[in-house]
């Protein structure tokens, strides 16, 4: 019996430590309100699904919140498994990363918030969104205030949320609350090199941003401009001078001209050639954000390209849908910064990201309260700047790059894979084996109205300047590491999505 009891117990110790461990590894929110389907392993069929290797006919087997598997129809041998989605022609794709969104909380969330934000970006089959550190208050330049937008978030966000933090003078110079910044896990971060608007968030000079991307190079993590510099002698030449109407988008568009993107991108050319390899901040990377100039700002930053510096340029799809021309008197639904510039450049940013000169899309979804937007006056030139689009960027471009020649594969380049690349996320962007489960399906082929009877999920939706077009592009499901978080206008009961922290 002694002998018996010595043998045993060690086999009863192992199979209890197993059964312990296996129970406790991580494994994804088994909570089954995170998800309007109740079971986590299932297979996605379609006809048309995007991979790295072309559009297949197949399925992507879905288990624990991962892709383990994607069987082309030819390959496949016998019967799926028990549940299988059958998604016929619609599309499966990578989910949408939307590296430029403006969620606004804490501090702000009348203007928008994590959970209505969230939610459209669900919706509109974005998976990943990385917030903005500002417009929300305080702005995120710190640890501390970094700490706040992490717990503002949780248990708000139905899909998988980033954070960029803000260089701005304040930190640029003091290397340790930079250094913490990034270790407490801010994605990358951002400047401004002309006033953001936003008064705790004050501009950076390229003094500043050469601090900055001395720390990013050690962190291999990049550094987002937006590139416009003040030319006052511009401004006191030809603007301004109150004779012209406010009104009028043209008066606008004058006070934000093309030659302020390019002193801003000329004046980073120093600094992005010492990102190149052997360069003084070899490690970082400068990324443009929202280039509206496909002029000579466009050349610059080929040329930087082309010199060896490690650098890329997005453009949203605001600039790509509309041009000055069309913009009714008053209608400051449409005023941003840098501005919507005429028919001609729309062309030629088309060109652009078709040939690859611009990287990337991203929404800028950048929203205030309908007040600040001065509907009644109509001034452009006091309104809020800033686009409200999030739930819409993927029929947006897909209704008008559709004309232009865009394919699903170049859909899924320019608003999956390049992004997640630049946010650093090396497990999300593409429908491979190994990487999470954040996929959309959706119906290119089908039409809808964005008039008051559409669901939008995102706050004061009149505020868009995409209301009242007609859009292609219907968003079925919404996956977000395996979790069905929308479905046929329906969410998910329980906001699961997860805070996306650097290491
Ligand atoms: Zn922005």
């Amino acid at each position: 019996m002694e002998i018996l009891k010595w043998k045993v117990f060690p086999l009863m110790f192992l199979a209890i430590s197993f059964l312990f461990l296996y129970t406790r590894a991580p494994t994804k929110q088994s909570n089954s309100d995170c998800s309007l389907l109740p079971y986590e392993h299932f297979w996605i069929q379609s006809k048309r699904i995007v991979t790295p290797h072309g559009v297949i006919e197949g399925a992507v087997e879905v288990k624990d919140g991962m892709i383990v598997s994607v069987v082309k129809a030819e390959d496949q041998l016998g019967p799926l498994g028990e549940h299988v989605m059958d998604y016929a022609d619609a599309v499966v794709m990578p989910g949408l990363i939307d590296v430029h969104a403006h969620l606004d909380e804490p501090g702000r969330t009348e203007w928008e918030g994590f959970s209505s934000g969230t939610k459209a970006a669900a919706a509109g089959g974005i998976t990943t969104l990385i917030d903005m550190p500002l417009n929300n208050y305080p702005s995120t330049v710190s640890e501390e205030t970094l700490r706040l937008k992490v717990e503002a978030a949780q248990e708000k966000i139905y899909v998988d949320v980033g954070f960029w933090g803000g260089l701005v003078p304040e930190n640029a110079f003091n290397l340790r609350a930079l250094d913490n910044l990034l270790r407490a896990g801010a994605l990358g971060l951002k400047s401004f090199m002309c006033p953001s608007g936003i008064n705790d968030f004050p501009m950076t000079n390229s003094t500043h941003i050469m601090e900055g991307l001395h720390v990013l190079a050690r962190y291999k993590r990049p550094l987002l401009v937006h590139a416009e510099m003040v030319l006052e002698s511009e401004i006191n030449s030809e603007h301004n001078d109150g004779s012209s109407d406010p009104r009028a988008y043209a008066t606008y568009l004058k006070t934000r001209p093309p030659s302020w993107e390019e002193a801003a991108i000329r004046d980073l050319q120093g600094a992005i050639e010492e990102t190149r390899v052997g360069g003084l901040v070899e490690g970082a990377h400068v990324h443009i954000v929202h280039l509206s100039d496909s002029g000579t700002s466009l050349e610059l930053i080929k040329d930087a390209k082309r010199n060896g510096g490690s650098v890329s340029v997005e453009t949203c799809p605001h600039y790509l849908a509309f041009s000055a021309e069309e913009i009714g008197d008053g209608d400051t639904r449409f005023k941003c910064s840098p501005p919507i510039r005429d028919e001609a450049n729309r062309q030629k940013l088309w060109e652009a990201l078709l040939d690859g000169n611009i990287d990337m899309l991203s929404s800028d979804h950048s929203p205030s309260i309908p007040a600040l937007k001065l509907f009644e006056e109509g001034d452009f030139l006091r309104a809020w700047g800033g686009i409200s689009s999030l739930q819409y960027v993927l029929p947006v471009t897909w209704t008008y790059g559709r004309k232009h020649g865009i394919d699903l594969v170049r859909l899924v380049a320019l608003w999956s894979e390049r992004p997640a690349k630049l946010a650093g996320q090396e497990l999300k962007g593409a429908i491979v084996s190994g990487n999470h489960a954040d996929i959309v399906v959706w119906e290119p082929e089908v039409d809808f109205e964005l008039d008051e009877n559409h669901s939008a999920y995102h706050k004061h939706p009149n505020n868009s300047a995409y209301m009242g077009k007609r859009l292609s592009g219907k968003v079925l499901s919404t996956f977000v590491r395996g979790n069905l978080v929308y479905n046929g206008g329906k969410h998910a009961p329980k906001a699961c999505g997860v805070t996306i922290l650097a290491r």
